[in-house]
């Protein structure tokens, strides 16, 4: 062991730094990450080095040094990545074949896509609010129910998100709901009986506008039930085909200034389910604003405690992230939820993923190079970058594969295929073709 460069007679951390940073290590200064192309290894500069354009002198520091700018890090002074990261290639034989198929003449453009029973169904939702069953094999499509979209004429968008009706279907493939992502409303119909609304969505009126409508279908007790947010800091679940409210819950009246048990300081956003149906995800946000995935267990909220989606045992946040809510998430396998983009902060964010576990709250993996709207099955994680589809190994972070050209905006996990309409095509492709299972 030697003295290294911030004083103390230690092993030295893997990250060094520029002189500017220690000796001591100040609090809070702001500094910037070089990434040193192994991994996700880095150094560290400050705002001057960074900006001096010049190779930067480093200096070896403890581990205990080092781990005080990680700290510094999360509260706000990692400014910026800089260089590239290492992506670990194993490649292995993927079948790119991509199945494409026009769809015949529909009443609009398709809008959304949605996985439809178990054999690879699809249904889509056009502009003028048709929802129609794509049947490729047989070269047409049915329409289930037309008139279902929602206006909302008064709405305002925030940062320039427009209002996007969105489609949701139960895995029974009877019941759609249509909402509007960052707007207030939405509905329930029933397939089978067309014509048929069976609930009336509502999310409240405080800042909608910054989220995707919260909303998920899940199997309870052999009946397809709808998990909604019905206010800013509220989700409720409800019996999708009776209407039928499973959450009630009732606040205590409390005096002025008071605050209210289970009140929850929480902004709802996009809901995730696991496959197994026992966990939620849910990539909302606190004040004001930071992004920050919570998870907790469908199952007790249902069963044992009707709280449990307020403050219950399993509720845990995942991560915090300055700015940076509505991103790409999905459930790896039952109870692991891949994050995407590795940072703290919107402006200082490296394309990559945090893999989370639900159960414990801890991360348990973290790796570079995944972009885009993200799928999962147990043993493959899919992003689908701009410039086509990589496949991913979500445990060791290597790279597997890639479908160039191919960017899915849909996962059908039953029938294990990936989709997405484009220019009144149908594209999809096998996840077994990537060695997915
Ligand atoms: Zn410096
Ligand atoms: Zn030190």
């Amino acid at each position: 062991m030697e003295t290294l460069a911030c004083g103390h007679v230690a092993f030295a951390a893997p990250s060094r730094m520029c002189p500017h940073l220690v000796r001591p290590v100040r609090e809070g200064v702001e500094h910037v990450r070089l990434l040193t192309g192994r991994r996700l290894e880095f150094d560290l500069a400050c705002g001057q080095c960074d900006a001096a354009g010049k190779p930067v002198t480093l200096v070896e520091v403890c581990e205990g040094c080092a781990q005080r700018l990680d700290e510094d890090a999360e509260h706000g002074s990692l400014t910026a990545w800089r260089g590239q990261p290492g992506v670990d290639e194993r490649p292995e034989a993927v079948d790119r074949s991509v199945v494409d198929w026009r769809l015949p003449e529909l009443t609009g453009p398709v809008i959304d896509l949605a996985p439809f029973g178990a054999d690879p169904g699809w249904l889509a939702l056009t502009a003028d609010g048709t929802i129609a069953e794509l049947d490729p094999d047989a070269d047409r499509c049915a329409v289930l129910a037309t008139g279902v979209l929602v206006a909302e004429p008064d709405y305002q968008p925030w940062a320039g998100r427009p209002l996007t009706p969105r489609l949701h279907v139960s895995d029974c493939g009877r019941f759609a709901a249509v909402v509007n992502d960052y707007g207030r409303y939405g509905r329930v119909v029933d397939l089978h009986r067309p014509g048929t609304t069976t609930l009336r969505l509502d999310s409240g009126s405080y800042r909608t506008n910054l989220v995707p409508f919260s909303l998920v279908f899940a199997r309870h007790e052999g009946r397809a039930v709808v998990v909604h947010r019905t206010d800013w800091n509220r989700l409720d679940v409800h019996d999708a085909e009776s209407g039928r409210l499973l959450t009630d819950r009732a606040r205590e009246p409390v005096g002025a200034g008071q605050r209210q048990a289970h009140d929850l300081d929480y902004f709802h956003g996009r809901l995730h389910l696991s496959p197994d149906q026992r966990w939620l995800a849910d990539d909302g946000w606190v004040w004001a604003p930071v992004g920050m995935p919570v998870s907790w267990s469908l199952e007790r909220w249902l069963r044992d405690n009707v709280w449990e989606s307020e403050d219950g045992p399993s509720w845990r946040p995942l991560c915090q992230r300055d700015y940076r809510w509505d991103t790409p998430m999905c459930f790896v396998g039952d109870t692991l939820v891949a994050v995407s983009g590795i940072g703290y902060d919107d402006i200082a964010m490296l394309d990559g993923v945090r893999i989370f576990s639900v159960v414990t709250g801890a991360e348990v993996s973290t790796f570079a190079g995944p972009v885009g709207a993200l799928f999962a099955d147990r043993s493959r994680l899919y992003a689908a970058a701009p410039g086509g589809l990589q496949v991913w190994d979500p445990v060791t972070g290597h790279r597997t594969g890639s479908v160039p050209g191919f960017v899915p905006t849909c996962h059908h996990r039953a029938a294990g295929q990936l989709a997405a309409v484009q220019d009144g095509v149908l594209r999809r492709w096998d996840t077994a073709g990537g060695h997915g299972k």
